[in-house]
């Protein structure tokens, strides 16, 4: 079974390897084979959409690993930054769901690019449209979990609230 696991790993590096040519993305390695999954993801990412899979390739430079619930990334002011996938996220092996969180962090490291962090004031508006973007990803995956979307849904609906009580904007 490990066997069959590092084959589909070289053949998912492969493919993933051809898809960026230009640009290399590196991946630290942990928990068992998790590097794998992340390729996986961004094959993923790579075949069901090219506008959110250059969103990832130009903002990210490395992703790594982070213990806990809640992927996040750390941003380089004038470079591309780091992806930080949660364990939760990794344990569960779910490809739709790690492709998902990379497309969301992009973005986010996307903006601190473009404004830095004068966006920190208007946090909640800057995670709305992180989550809107990350939707749009997954109506496009022929195979998205029903919860992936209403996640989304469920987090556009609380930040939205924050900003109408006046807790940020
Ligand atoms: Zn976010």
């Amino acid at each position: 079974m490990k066997k069959i696991f590092s084959l589909l790993c070289l053949v998912c590096s492969l493919s993933y390897h051809s898809h960026t040519a230009a640009q290399t993305i590196r991946i630290d390695r942990g928990g068992d084979d998790w590097s794998c999954l992340i390729e996986e993801a961004l094959v993923k990412i790579a075949v069901t959409d090219q506008e959110s899979y250059r969103l990832v390739v130009e903002n990210v430079e490395r992703i790594s690993m982070i213990t806990g619930d809640r992927s996040t990334n750390e941003p380089l002011p004038y470079g591309r930054g780091t992806v930080y996938i949660c364990t939760a996220d990794l344990k569960s092996g779910l490809i739709n769901n790690i492709a998902a969180a990379l497309v969301h962090e992009s973005y986010h490291l996307s903006i601190w690019r473009l404004i830095g962090r004068n966006n920190l004031n208007r946090w909640c508006s800057e995670e709305i449209t992180a989550y809107r973007v990350e939707l749009a990803f997954i109506q496009r995956l022929p195979d998205a979990e029903p919860f992936l979307a209403a996640h989304c849904l469920r987090m556009i609906q609380e930040h939205r609230s924050k900003i109408s009580r006046g807790e940020c904007r």
